[in-house]
């Protein structure tokens, strides 16, 4: 690891932050904190934390001394001053005296404290960075040092490496009494450069920024050179190309994967399905998923003694806040037997949920029965042959989850490369799982209507169908934008936070490779808005049939095509799914020399029909909108303009003329989307959007 310390650069951001009226000190801790928090091998997702102590004006303009020190919720890697509160000293270290101080005090006396008290709360670790005299300190969870701690002798591996420069503080859960312990063991080592938290992490310190973090490389740096001396091993041995250099030693032996094994695609919708709480009720609390298969973590699935390692628990206890203590382990899936794989999940899931509500109760005991018990879904899933889930209620829950687990399989390994594998004991993970400082974290906010959801928008880069993936969005919904454009589907899924894919419709292949990407991304489907379509015209009795079976193709092929590949996913992951096709007064109310359009959109309306019957018993909801006048792809300005002048009435009167004499949006129709998806009990409906059109309403 190297030192990334620019002077230049430091400089700059000095000069940024201090325009703005930081103090000097802020500014250098901020630009080193990120400087330590862009490196993902010394912290991930708001682990670590920084501080500096100097001098800020109270309001009378007389200087105190201060610590800032990272807020609760901001990430290293983005930090900006303000996520460095500054707290009062004095009171902090008076705190030093007291024998004991509970949680609720030890938040209040540093929420009391604050200079501003609008700032975030300060880190669960403030007061270890207040009692040590050090001005800069700096603390992170460096996958190489956590290797060495995570041992069964990780106290003897860790002073070989680091002499007496770094001093071993014994593993306690953050907060007032470890604190206590660090500077009591500082106090012993005077001259220490930094700290070891056994089963946890390091602190580095300075007098200057750059020394503080110039440390945390040059230690995090030994670490690594240790492992690296070990021989990188792995620990299947299989799966990864002699080229990276990594040996196969004798003691690790590869799983039997089977021949030929399945695709993540095909069996992340059994595994979402599973996890679903209550799987199988009209609305169960889902799980996005987020896959993972590099090399690495194939070697780590596919090791042998994987119940082993792989279920100690996590590499630094606060990953297990949005990890859970163990990952769920799952059978070898074949490709040619997916329903025993199927079989094999239920099972070993049954066990993994009462196994943590036995790990649960066994705890709570210990708290006197004072804590609630949270959900018994894993949020890693490791699946042998094939590579590892994170989940999560959101894309990106479930992504933080992914790379927590990628990390953990970093440390186990280099772990496993110089040791054995061990963290701290199951009472002190339940411990941290259940801190209420750490579940603070989390946050609590309500969810969305449609978090948890999964949802594909064919025709998705513009009109309604752009407007469907907003909307849905907007409700919480994980949204994949298929188009036959990529570009222009890029446009709509990027500002919305959505998955654009290439795709037309109109050909199986595409739309078999288009789900399975949806499949791999987010682990299956929920809502299904089968949008794409064209409007051809041509008096029908002398209308060439290339022209009519054209748009057969996109107007009704492409739109069964679709739903196939969607109710393929949905049975499997047996917790319903709401599919909702885009019809058109045309299928109701046909116009003059509209055929190639009206009839297959009539048979459409056949279509939905058919897969309400069909695929009711699965919970499988299925509508279908009928929309007018919608100024779009298919009704262009131009076709607007001449209408209107056709009528002999303005654009707007053209567009509003309906029996409520409004223009009906994109918008609307959308909104009428996710009102189907919203309606548990509505199958094989036409939800009319058309401002009032009596010819074309549904009788
Ligand atoms: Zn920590």
């Amino acid at each position: 690891m190297q030192s990334r310390w620019s002077d230049t650069e430091a400089e700059a951001a000095v000069e940024r932050y201090t325009k703005r009226g930081t103090n000097l000190d802020v500014a250098l801790c901020t630009y080193a904190t990120r400087l330590l928090g862009s490196d993902k091998r010394l912290v991930i997702h708001g682990g670590g934390n920084t501080s500096v102590k100097t001098k800020l004006p109270e309001l009378d303009g007389e200087l105190v001394d201060v610590i800032c020190v990272k807020g609760s919720g901001w990430d290293m890697a983005s930090i900006e001053p303000a996520g460095l509160p500054a707290v009062r000293l004095a009171p902090l270290r008076r705190l030093a005296a007291l024998d004991s101080l509970s949680d609720e005090q030890m938040v209040n006396a540093q929420r009391g404290a604050l200079l501003d008290a609008d700032s975030p709360n300060p880190s669960v670790e403030t007061l270890l960075h207040a009692f040590l005299p050090q001005k800069f300190i700096n603390h992170t969870h460096a996958n190489a040092v956590l290797a060495l701690t995570d041992q069964p002798d990780g106290d003897i591996v860790c002073h070989e490496v680091f002499g007496a420069r770094l001093a071993l503080v014994p593993y306690i859960m953050p907060g007032f009494a470890l604190a206590k312990r660090a500077l009591a063991v500082f106090k012993d080592n005077s001259a220490a450069e930094g700290l070891i938290l056994l089963k946890h992490g390091i602190f580095t310190f300075g007098d200057t920024a750059r020394e503080a973090y110039e440390r945390m490389i040059f230690w995090v740096s030994r670490a690594e050179a240790k492992i690296a001396e070990a021989g990188r091993v792995t620990l299947a041995g299989v799966h990864l190309p002699k080229a990276m250099g990594h040996a196969r030693p004798k003691s690790f032996q590869p799983i039997k994967v089977a021949h030929p094994p399945a695709s993540a695609a095909a069996v992340a919708p059994i595994i979402r399905g599973l996890l679903a709480i209550d799987g199988g009720a009209t609305d169960p609390r889902r799980f996005v998923l987020d896959f993972r298969g590099g090399a690495e973590v194939l070697d780590f699935v596919n090791g042998a003694e994987i119940a082993r390692y792989a279920t100690r628990g996590t590499a630094t206890p606060d990953h297990v806040i949005r990890t859970k203590p163990k990952p769920l382990l799952l059978p070898c899936p074949d490709a040619d037997d997916l329903d025993a794989f199927a079989a094999g999940v239920r099972t070993v899931l049954a066990a993994y949920r009462s196994d943590y509500q036995a790990y649960f109760e066994r705890h709570n005991a210990r708290h006197q029965g004072r804590k609630k018990p949270l959900d018994s879904s894993p949020r890693v899933v490791l699946v042998p042959g094939v590579g590892l889930f994170g989940a999560g209620a959101s894309k990106a829950e479930a992504r933080i989850a992914a790379d927590l687990a990628e990390t953990n399989v970093e440390v186990i390994t280099a772990a496993e490369t110089i040791g054995r594998f061990e963290v701290i004991d199951e009472a002190d993970i339940f411990d941290i799982e259940y801190w209420s400082l750490e579940q603070a974290k989390l946050g609590k906010a309500a969810e969305r209507r449609l978090a948890r959801h999964v949802a594909i928008v064919t025709g998705g880069a513009s009109g309604i169908g752009a407007a469907a993936v907003k909307a849905l969005r907007a409700e919480g919904a994980e949204v994949a934008v298929f188009d036959l454009d990529l570009a222009r589907a890029e446009a709509v899924a990027k500002p919305a936070g959505a998955l654009a894919i290439g795709c037309d419709v109109t050909r199986s292949e595409a739309v078999k490779a288009a789900f399975e990407r949806v499949a791999e991304a987010f682990g299956g489907v929920d809502i299904v808005v089968s949008n794409a379509g064209t409007a051809p015209q041509g008096r029908i009795g002398e209308v060439d049939e290339a022209v009519l079976r054209q748009s057969f193709e996109l107007n009704f092929w492409a739109h069964q095509k679709v739903a196939q590949a969607a109710v393929a996913i949905m049975v499997r992951q047996g917790t319903g799914g709401c599919l909702l096709f885009n019809a058109s007064k045309q299928a109701l109310n046909p116009g003059p020399d509209f055929g190639p359009y009206g009839i297959p959109k009539a048979a459409l309306l056949a279509l939905m029909r058919q897969y309400a019957l069909d695929y009711g018993r699965h919970g499988i909801r299925t509508n279908a909108v009928n929309a007018d006048r919608i100024r779009s792809g298919l009704l262009t300005d131009e076709m607007v303009a001449q209408r209107a002048r056709a009528r002999g009435v303005s654009e707007a009167e053209y567009l509003a003329g309906n029996l409520l004499g409004r223009e009906v949006t994109a918008d609307d129709v959308a909104r009428a989307f996710v009102h189907l998806a919203l309606s548990p009990k509505t199958t094989g409906a036409i939800l009319t959007v058309d401002g009032g059109n009596i010819a074309a309403a549904v009788r």
